[in-house]
Order: structure tokens, then C-alpha cells, then sequence
């Protein structure tokens, strides 16, 4: 089979390598999407700390939002037939034709509810549980209330799944920022009420503006890089703030501590395996798929074959316009 392995920083091999043998108690998955994630992007620029290249040394395999179809089942699995659509967490390494896994568990493996079955109507490239999951995660976590200033920032491919996630009539405002004005307008139609672009405007003065001094009640950080926690940091209200960190944060830095003891309460929604609660969020994800509140026409815009994988990474860098998310699609 083929799979794709990073070999270098920003360099990009595709090998021929043996099918993975399954025992009794796995099962043999054949790989047919798998979202290109912003977190597998250390991986591929190899901008890891020390510690974790070490543990990853090239050449690595990355992917982690598959979906696809079972081939194979080993006689000890339960709940799983052939030609099953499952998705959900595989394991890494799903730029990949195939996967085997136990889909009961082991000590390197996930446990069982990281797998669901796709319901029917749902195309394999819109069927990215994994993400999908920890955007339903975020949405329970976030959950501000009635009359609530909500902020937040970053409006790419997880803030604005975000914002289709969270924002609903009943909030005083939902004020969003982003350096793209495409997004912005996006993220408007999504159910951000007020949009900002820094490169035009002073966004924490213009959040305390809105607010009347008092800053937000929820800030939702989805950026992955220092300015993201440091803008929220700056917007938050003291009492009953809430801030949820959804950004990959991949490397240390220096924060001012002072920003954040107004006594706001901080959530970082992800856990181990991007949900708290996958036994309820998977299933809830695909239903909230299915039932179109999570737009996936819109927000899965580009397909690549496994052979350009190389390709989908830069685009993701590059921003490309009119770029949201990339799925690699192996069988395409
Ligand atoms: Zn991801």
C-alpha cells in the first residue's frame, strides 16, 4: 500500500510499504479521507520542540481526521462488519491507503468510542469525525449564556466550525477577528455578528468599546500562537469571564499572568484524544454533520490525491485563498 512519509522538513515522500497484518483483534480500515490538520503542520516544518523530535524522528507519518470503510475484520472484533463507514481517531500516521487497529483498545491504541459509524448521506470527505468531535467538545464547553459578549479569534477552518457550533440568536454579540476579510465575511454567515480585521483596526480597544469598558464574557482563542491567548487575555471581563483555549499551542512562550487573575475561569476543551467526552461527541458530531449545523459543503474546500500531500500541507500554510480545509482523499 501507499502511505505518505514526511522525510525532511517541508519534504514530502510517497512510499510503496507492506499492508499492515491484523490479528484476531483488529480491524483493517481502508482510508478514504483524512483532513489535512494546522497541527500536523510541526510536524511537516519539524518545529516540534526538542523533545518531541526526538521521539518523532523523520521519516514520520502524520494524519489524524480519517474516515473510510472496514475490509477486514479479525474474529475476536465486536459491533464491526465489513463494509462498515466508520471514523473518528485511527491511530496517526492516516495519509495512508490503509489502517489496522483494535478498535477495542490496546496500550498504543485508542479505546473503543473513538470510532462511530457515518451515518448515511455523509460524504467519506465531509465524514472527518476527529476535528469534528473537538469542535463538538469545544461548543458544550463554550456554551455562554443568554446576553453574553462572546469574542473570539481566528476564523480558520476550526473557528468558523466554532462559530457554527456556538453562536445562536440569543447572545448580545459575537465578535470575531481575523487578518482575512474572506473569513470574516464567512464567519458573518455563520452567526458572528461583528467582525474585525487587525490589520485594519485596534482590536481590544474596539472589544472594549462594544462592551462598554467591560470587556467579554467568553473568549474563545482559536489561533495556536501566543497573540491569540494574549489577545483574549487582554478582552476577557474579570468576574464570571470564561476563555477557551482551543489553539495547538506547539511551542513555550512568556504571558503576563496579570492578564488573566481578573478571576476569568480558563478551558482548554480539547483532553487527550480532542474531546472530553468522545463517548457522547463523536455520535453528536456526525449528527450535527448529518443535520447540516456544521456546514461541511462549506467548510471542506479542497480534495487532494494521496500523491499530493505535499501540496495540500503548503496550501494549508499558504493560506490560499478561498482555502478553509483540505482532505486528502487516497482512493480519489
Ligand atoms: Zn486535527
Amino acid at each position: 500500500m501507499k502511505a505518505a512519509f514526511i522525510v525532511a522538513p517541508r519534504k514530502i515522500e510517497i512510499r510503496d510499504i507492506e499492508m499492515p497484518t491484523i490479528t484476531d483483534d483488529d480491524m483493517l480500515v481502508k482510508i478514504e479521507a483524512c483532513g489535512v490538520c494546522t497541527s500536523d503542520m510541526a510536524g511537516y516544518l519539524d518545529t516540534h520542540s526538542e523533545e518531541v523530535r526526538k521521539q518523532r524522528p523523520f521519516p514520520r507519518r502524520v494524519g489524524h481526521e480519517p474516515a473510510g470503510t472496514v475490509v477486514e475484520v479479525g474474529k475476536n472484533v465486536k459491533g464491526f462488519k465489513e463494509g462498515d463507514r466508520v471514523t473518528g481517531i485511527f491511530g496517526m500516521g492516516n495519509f495512508a491507503e490503509y489502517a489496522a487497529f483494535n478498535p477495542l483498545g490496546g496500550p498504543e491504541q485508542m479505546r473503543q468510542p473513538m470510532l462511530g459509524k457515518i451515518p448515511d448521506g455523509i460524504p467519506m470527505e465531509h465524514a472527518i469525525g476527529e476535528p469534528m468531535m473537538c469542535l463538538m467538545s469545544i461548543a458544550r464547553t463554550a456554551n455562554p449564556e443568554l446576553g453574553d459578549y462572546v469574542f473570539q479569534i481566528g476564523c480558520g477552518f476550526m473557528g468558523l466550525g466554532v462559530i457554527a457550533g456556538v453562536s445562536h440568536p440569543k447572545l448580545r454579540e459575537y465578535i470575531v477577528c481575523d487578518l482575512e476579510d474572506w473569513r470574516l465575511d464567512m464567519a458573518k454567515q455563520l452567526g458572528a455578528t461583528i467582525t474585525l480585521n487587525p490589520s485594519k483596526v485596534d482590536v481590544v480597544e474596539e472589544v472594549m468599546k462594544i462592551t462598554g469598558g467591560k470587556g467579554v464574557d467568553v473568549a474563545i482563542e482559536v489561533v495556536g500562537h501566543p497573540i491569540g491567548l494574549k489577545t483574549a487575555g487582554a478582552v476577557i471581563k474579570g468576574d464570571r469571564g470564561k476563555m477557551i483555549v482551543v489553539g495547538w499551542h506547539q511551542a513555550p512562550d512568556t504571558y503576563e499572568l496579570m492578564s488573566w487573575i481578573k478571576s476569568p475561569i480558563i478551558y482548554s476543551p480539547q483532553g487527550i484524544g480532542m474531546s472530553t467526552d468522545p463517548e457522547s461527541e463523536l455520535p453528536r458530531a456526525l449528527w450535527a454533520i448529518q443535520s447540516g449545523i456544521y456546514p461541511m459543503d462549506k467548510l471542506v474546500t479542497h480534495k487532494y490525491k494521496l500523491e499530493d500531500v505535499g501540496k495540500a500541507f503548503e496550501d494549508n500554510l499558504g493560506r490560499t485563498p478561498g482555502y478553509i480545509k483540505g482532505v486528502v482523499m487516497p482512493f480519489l
